[in-house]
Order: C-alpha cells, then sequence, then structure tokens
C-alpha cells in the first residue's frame, strides 16, 4: 500500500474517534472545487460546461479555510477544474497544510512545471497527476496531442523536488486492460508514490456520452486490470475499494464520505450530483434525503456509479471501523497479487482500442466558450 503511516494513522484514529462517539454520518474528504475553468476540455469531463460569468468565479482562500474547519475531515482533494489556474492556489495550499490537513491537488500538470516554485514539498501535500493511460490513449482522453508528454516531464520534476505525486486515472468503456497494464509499469517507473483510478461517472453534461460503463463492465475490467497484480504496483487508495470495484465486495454509498464544496456553496449530496446547494455543512448533514442516494436506492442518477467519492469512504469506514474489516486490510497486504486464473483469459480477449472505433471526439463548444474555459 502507498499510503505512508503518518496519513494511515491520522485517518485510522479519527474514524475510531467518530465511531467512538457513536457519529453516524461523518466526512472523510472535503472536495475542495476553488473554480471551474480549465485549460483542457477533456471529452468526458462534467465540469467545465458552465457559462462564462460562472468560470470566471472562484472561491476566495478564506472561503476555502472555513470551508475545510466547518467540515473537519482530515483530508482534502481539491479538483476543478484546474486548480493551478487559480491566481491564490499557493496560499490556498499553504493555509490548509498549516491546519494539517492531507491535500490532494488534482492538476492536468500543464502548468504545473511553470508553478511548481511556488509549492513546498510537505507530507501533508500530493499533487495527484491526471494521467488517463498510455501516449495515445491520454492524448485521446484530454482531446490534447502532446498532453501526456507534459504531464509526464511535470511529473518527473515534482519527483526530483522531492514532492509526493500520484497519478489519477479515470478509465472509460473500450479501456484495453493490456495497455493499462503496461501504463502502470510506465507509472512506477516514474517514481510516483501511487497510482489512483477510478471508472467513469456518467455525467450527462459530458460531451462524449458514448463511453461511460455500466456496474457489470466496470467490474469485469477492473477485475482483469487488478488480479495477478504486480508487486511493485503501489495504488494511493483503500484495498477494500479496488476489492469493491473488482466484484469481490458490495458496499453501499458513503455520499457524506466526500462532501463537496464550491462557488455554490455545500453540493447536494455528492461531488457529482447536484441537487441543490446548502450554505453550511451542517445544513447539508440535516437538510439532504440521504435516503435518495446510492445504487440501492433506485435512483437512476446512481444506477452506475462506482466512484471513489461515495464508494471509497465506505471501504475506509469498513477498513478501519471493524475487526473485520482491519483483517481484511491486513490480508490484501499480505496477498496483494490476486491470482484469477479467469482474469487471465479476460486479458487475452480482443479489444479494440476506442480511437480507432471512433476519432478524437471533437468537443461542440462555441470558440469564445472555449477560449474563455482556457482563460
Ligand atoms: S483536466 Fe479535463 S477532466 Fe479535469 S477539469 Fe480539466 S477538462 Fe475536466
Ligand atoms: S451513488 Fe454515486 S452519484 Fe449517487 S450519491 Fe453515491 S457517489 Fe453520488
Amino acid at each position: 500500500m502507498a499510503v505512508p503511516i503518518s496519513q494511515m494513522w491520522t485517518v485510522a484514529t479519527y474514524v475510531l474517534r467518530q465511531r467512538w462517539s457513536g457519529r453516524k454520518r461523518y466526512p472523510l474528504v472535503l472536495m475542495l472545487e476553488p473554480l471551474f475553468r480549465c485549460n483542457l476540455a477533456c471529452a468526458g469531463c462534467g465540469k467545465i460546461q458552465y457559462p462564462a460569468h460562472i468560470l470566471k468565479k472562484q472561491l476566495t482562500p478564506e472561503e476555502c479555510f472555513r470551508a475545510a474547519e466547518e467540515c473537519g475531515a482530515p483530508m482534502v482533494s481539491i479538483p476543478g477544474g484546474e486548480p493551478l489556474l487559480h491566481p491564490q492556489i499557493a496560499e490556498i495550499v499553504e493555509g490548509l497544510v498549516a491546519r494539517k490537513k492531507y491535500i490532494y491537488l488534482c492538476t492536468n500538470a500543464l502548468l504545473l512545471k511553470e508553478k511548481i516554485h511556488l509549492f513546498k514539498p510537505s507530507k501533508y501535500l500530493t499533487f495527484s497527476v491526471h494521467l488517463d493511460g498510455q501516449r495515445e490513449h491520454h492524448d485521446f482522453s484530454v482531446c490534447l496531442e502532446g498532453g501526456y508528454d507534459k504531464a509526464v516531464a511535470s511529473i518527473r520534476e515534482a519527483v526530483q523536488r522531492g514532492f509526493r505525486v500520484t497519478t489519477n486515472t479515470t478509465l472509460f468503456d473500450g479501456a484495453d486492460a493490456n495497455s493499462v497494464r503496461a501504463f502502470f509499469d510506465e507509472v512506477m517507473a516514474m517514481g510516483v508514490e501511487g497510482m489512483v483510478l477510478s471508472p467513469a461517472y456518467t455525467y450527462d453534461k459530458a460531451p462524449d456520452q458514448k463511453h461511460f460503463m455500466g456496474r457489470a463492465r466496470s467490474r469485469r475490467l477492473f477485475r482483469a486490470l487488478l488480479s495477478n497484480r504486480k508487486k511493485d504496483w503501489k495504488f494511493n487508495m483503500s484495498p477494500l475499494f479496488l476489492e469493491f470495484l473488482m466484484g469481490k465486495r458490495d458496499y453501499q454509498c458513503t455520499p457524506w464520505g466526500s462532501p463537496a464544496y464550491n462557488i455554490f456553496g455545500w453540493q447536494k449530496p455528492c461531488y457529482l450530483l447536484q441537487d441543490g446547494y446548502a450554505d453550511t455543512f451542517a445544513e447539508l448533514m440535516e437538510t439532504t434525503e440521504w435516503s435518495h442516494y446510492g445504487t440501492e436506492s433506485g435512483n437512476p442518477k446512481c444506477a452506475n456509479c462506482m466512484v471513489s467519492c461515495g464508494y471509497e469512504p465506505s471501504a475506509v469506514n469498513d477498513g478501519f471501523g471493524s475487526l473485520r474489516g482491519l483483517l481484511a486490510m491486513a490480508k490484501s497486504a499480505l496477498f496483494h497479487d490476486y491470482p484469477d486464473r479467469g482474469a487471465l483469459d479476460l486479458l487475452s480477449q480482443p479489444v479494440k482500442p476506442v480511437h480507432a472505433k471512433n476519432p478524437l471526439v471533437n468537443i461542440e463548444v462555441p470558440r469564445a466558450s472555449l477560449e474563455e474555459t482556457r482563460v
């Protein structure tokens, strides 16, 4: 497992304190979106389709700190948009580090080399670089030729300067499991701490609607990817969540585990859906109809979801909150190769790469608004 002991200890003691205090619903990771604008326009993105006046807005550092304090989660993920476009991102990171939050700054890394001097290496700060696969696949996914080379150059620079670095990979239907496994080798050779994986969420606003997976296809893909695992592959994720993705265990969604805060307020119920906003974290917790969400709820918006913001907190709570969970985590640490002959058969089945079936997705947004997105 790639997560450092100090971070695991912080999370484990936090979970135990919540349980001992009898708190039923508690956050683990604050999803802090300081802005929605980005310097890319990926085909599967559901975050950048706002009108220009919204894309120009951003949270102030004080709003970010207030959200972190209100919610109290030990970890803060900073997605976007592209956080490095925020003119005060270094101040935001510094303030969160001072509050001893473990931060995952999610970036496409196009600006990372240029801005890296603004940050100091810290056990609390990780650059989580968006990399969706090998060169051809990543460039296709982010709709930018040369995107992979730029991201990799930034990763090497950050690793060399002593920063914690992970990659962050979203997988879509048609992903070639053999290519993704070769990609894992490439990423680990870059010297990163670990990898983060997620199946894509079926955003209805994303320009490319053809490549989202249902739950069965997600499980099949992750079984092929993560069984017969190589020793040197490290994942910066809960091992029980990886087993959930492989179809080895079942969890119910814990949407309050990763509450999302952005320029509109606290988003109901999770980072992915927008069923209204609350002004405070307490109001979010009290006024959200939690029973309306999760795959078991029958809500069609949740039907295919296996995304980490809903299901990884369930796995973390299971792992640190019960003896059975702790034993399962210990087992996954000792026997981490997951031998599976059926998964080897899946790897030998032919796959047609997505970019062979479909040319690069053309993002049909008016030129002016795309330029706005890239401000
Ligand atoms: S890098 Fe791509 S997926 Fe991430 S916010 Fe920008 S457009 Fe969306
Ligand atoms: S199942 Fe997915 S979309 Fe639905 S509430 Fe949970 S995380 Fe959000």
